[in-house]
């Protein structure tokens, strides 16, 4: 009566952790090296000087233990100053985080808000800076992952490079990297955060900061020990860490960089980008309303779930009798939707199956005749018909 694979072998969408590739798992159960060997240091400088590539970093990124939210608290505590003025984007529960972030470390937030789903115009940025003057950092996502809409960050940084000069732009690209471009140098941004268990599919517990000259000329004054960036720069270019790496998931990140590096890191931003499309096309063609129409994510979609329906309900059986792991959604939008991800070691069979499930879930009478409408848009867009294919549909019809 239940099909689906084990406990341990449930098809993760949800949109981090996601799924760990076999070689990373391999990697990461290799006898633990002692970290203070060159061999170590040459698999923690590959690491991040890949990282740095993709990233366009003038310098190496640093790779800190600790989640996503360990990488933006260091962000806040070695660049902003108590009592600064700052601006924060705060469309989701991701902005609101840096929102309760900053207010925790004493700065003073201006916030720059948009319904869940939307994003500002980069003109109301301008105004809302122009009237706070003296804002000396602006924060915000590169895709807000609790409502899946991707902000202009490259638009945002020209910007405020050409208006305000004098601000730091940090960013959060936790759920973009790997999946939307993010250039710092060329872009000029200041900071840019990164983590292990979205589109790089390794395990949590590894984070990312890379940041520009300009920011490393701006280390703030404030108390801080394990998270001191100015120690961590100075001994990472050694391929060291102040204290001991998170060895394991530093050997599983090798690995999926060198494989992001063999496909070609614009091949990886493509394949999610061409995924992006599918599964958007297949919620629409289930007939089901988006929410971010306006600026959608390359990494992951989110979707309303019909009037009426329970959605934690759907989830729990959608994860129960088929072994699917989709995200609901957290905040104001806890039980109104689902979110989709579709960045990293996404499978368009999986995606399939898991737009097939979740149709079969919230319209039970669409089958077996006339269902499935979501999972064959998708898989129409990822693999379009060849011409023969297409001229022998024609003769049929
Ligand atoms: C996942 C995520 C984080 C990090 O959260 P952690 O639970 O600390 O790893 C931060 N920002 C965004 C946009 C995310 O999607």
């Amino acid at each position: 009566m239940i099909f689906h694979r084990p406990e341990t072998e449930k098809r993760l969408f949800c949109p981090g952790p996601t799924p760990v590739p076999l070689k990373a798992r391999f990697a990461a159960i290799h006898t633990s090296p002692y970290h203070r060997t060159d061999e170590f240091y040459r698999v923690f400088i590959n690491c991040s000087e890949i990282l740095g590539k993709f990233l366009d970093a003038e310098h190496a990124p640093l790779i800190l233990n600790g989640s996503g939210t360990a990488a933006m608290e260091a962000a806040v505590v070695n660049f902003t100053e108590a009592g600064d003025r700052v601006l924060v984007l705060n469309c989701g529960k991701f902005g609101e985080r840096w929102q309760e972030l900053v207010s925790a470390f004493g700065c003073e937030p201006v916030i720059c808000a948009a319904p869940w789903g939307k994003r500002p115009e980069i003109e109301e940025i301008r105004q809302l800076m122009k009237a706070s003057p003296g804002i000396r950092a602006v924060f915000l996502q590169g895709t807000e992952t609790s409502t899946a809409v991707r902000f202009p960050v490259r638009e945002i940084a020209a910007m405020l490079r050409q208006d305000f000069p004098e601000a730091l732009l940090i960013v959060d690209a936790v759920s973009s990297f790997g999946a939307e471009e993010i250039r710092l140098k060329e872009w000029g941004l200041d900071v840019v955060v990164a983590c292990s268990q979205k589109a790089l599919g390794i395990p949590p517990g590894l984070s990312f900061l890379a940041m520009s000259e300009r920011a490393r000329r701006r280390f703030s004054g404030r108390p801080r020990f394990y998270f001191d960036l100015r120690k961590e720069a100075e001994v990472q270019r050694e391929g060291q860490s102040a204290f001991t790496p998170a060895i394991s998931l530093i050997l599983a990140l090798e690995s999926v960089l060198e494989s992001w590096q063999q496909q070609g890191f614009s091949a990886v931003l493509e394949r999610a980008a061409t995924l992006a499309v599918a599964v958007r096309l297949g919620l629409k063609a289930m007939g089901l309303e988006l929410l971010a129409e306006q600026s959608p994510s390359d990494a992951l979609t989110a979707a309303y779930f019909p009037p009426g329906s329970d959605g934690k309900a759907l989830i729990r059986e959608l994860r129960e009798r088929y072994g699917m792991v989709f995200a609901g959604g957290q905040g104001q939008l806890a039980g109104r939707i689902v979110r989709i991800a579709h960045f990293g070691g996404a499978d368009p069979a999986d995606l399939a199956a898991g737009l097939l499930a979740l149709e079969y879930a919230l319209f039970p009478d669409r089958f077996p005749s006339d269902g499935a409408r979501g999972a064959a848009a998708f898989w129409a867009a990822c693999y379009p018909l060849r011409s023969g294919e297409a001229d022998s549909a024609e003769t049929r019809r």
